[in-house]
């Protein structure tokens, strides 16, 4: 597995040739109520040994892209249309028995929740050592001893004595950390981290960001890793994609997109949230209304009926024309370079000290 090194600032090379590149990517749900646009129109590329960081509120439909990569959807009501490529290898039209091939093996991907991953049935060790056998042809002594590998790399204590334990018997904490040693068991190319630390206290968050960022200088696998918390992504990621109602409405480099955020839905994510080291006396400004029904989206900008700035814009404009999202660096929105520049420095930033 080859290695890169991170540059900071600099957004990641894009195109076809990509490590993981996903192209006009669409998924729907047929309901009883109508067919769910969950994702519409989505196009991103990870390089290996960076990570792009999703954001965006629930719904916006960066999860059910993840799933969709891992085949995990149910094919009997979901639609996909567009391409995702990995390593050259293309997985909407690949098969189960293909997909399989590649879930913990290329592909792996920890979830917010661990006992969704983890059986309660079986010891901690058996379900680290399980996949890399199933990959690697590994006799049991072989997986068992790299089980003992894996949890000592995540940091839990006396390993060879845990390695036999059930999840029951660890903490949230170290069922997490037991998830993250059993997706990184095969060495896989791509993880996918979807909101892996929320559920767990500050101090176990950071050591397990830590972790994540030691494990891929050692593995140089790419990361994809889902949030909503951006204080989170500006430790973690490289690269940005913030996401609403099932589309890509800002892309760049991460320090690009929270130094000088362009598109109207980045503000609201910003100003809602707490700052370190920001005044107490600054209220946080939540985003007025509530993410759209994706049964029946909006017309136009889709943000347009909980944005501020419409009438900077003029016309009906922003509620009957979608904003395309242009390439490189670049935020899905009606106003100027100069309307949102300016827009920035005088209503917005004053509110992020
Ligand atoms: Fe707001 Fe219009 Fe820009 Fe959409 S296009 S974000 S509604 S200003």
């Amino acid at each position: 597995m080859s290695t890169s090194t991170r540059t900071e600032g600099a957004a990641a090379p894009t195109g076809p040739d990509s490590f993981f590149s996903v192209r006009d990517l669409r998924v729907r749900f047929s309901t009883e109520d109508g067919v769910v646009k969950a994702v519409d129109g989505l196009s991103f590329d990870v390089e290996r040994g960076r990570t792009l960081g999703i954001v965006g509120e629930s719904g916006s439909g960066k999860s059910v892209t993840n799933l969709t990569v891992l085949g995990l959807h149910n094919p009997k009501t979901t639609t996909v249309d567009g391409e995702i490529v990995l390593d050259g290898k293309e997985l909407v039209t690949a098969t189960e028995k293909e997909l399989e091939k590649l879930r913990g093996n290329k592909v792996a991907m920890i979830f917010q929740d661990p006992l969704t991953a983890l059986s309660p049935y079986y010891t901690v060790g058996r379900q680290i050592a399980e996949p890399y056998m199933k990959h690697t042809g590994a006799s049991k002594k072989e997986a068992r001893a790299r089980a003992i590998e894996m949890l000592t790399k995540v940091g839990i204590p006396q390993p060879k004595v845990r390695v036999d334990d059930y999840p029951h018997q660890f903490s949230g904490g170290m069922r997490q950390r037991a998830m993250i040693a059993m997706a990184l068991v095969c060495d896989p190319d791509l993880l996918i981290a979807d909101e892996p630390t929320t559920a767990l206290d500050v101090t176990v968050q950071a050591q397990i960001l830590d972790l994540l960022k030691d494990l891929q200088q050692e593995f140089g696998s790419a990361i994809v890793f889902i949030t909503h918390d951006l204080g989170v992504i500006s430790d973690m990621a490289d690269d940005l994609l913030v996401m609403y109602a099932g589309r890509a409405v800002e892309r760049g480099s991460a320090a690009e997109v929270l130094r000088s955020p362009r598109h109207p839905y980045t503000w609201g994510l910003l100003s809602s949230m707490p700052r370190l080291g920001g005044s107490l006396d600054q209220p946080l400004s939540p985003i007025p209304g509530s993410p759209p029904s994706m049964l029946n989206p909006p017309s136009g900008c889709p943000f347009h009926p909980r944005c501020a700035f419409t009438d900077e814009v003029g016309g009906d404009r922003c509620a009957t024309e979608r904003p395309p999202l242009g390439e490189g660096r670049a935020a899905a929105c009606h106003l100027t370079a100069e309307q949102k520049q300016t827009l920035f420095i005088d209503k917005i930033q004053p509110r992020l000290r």
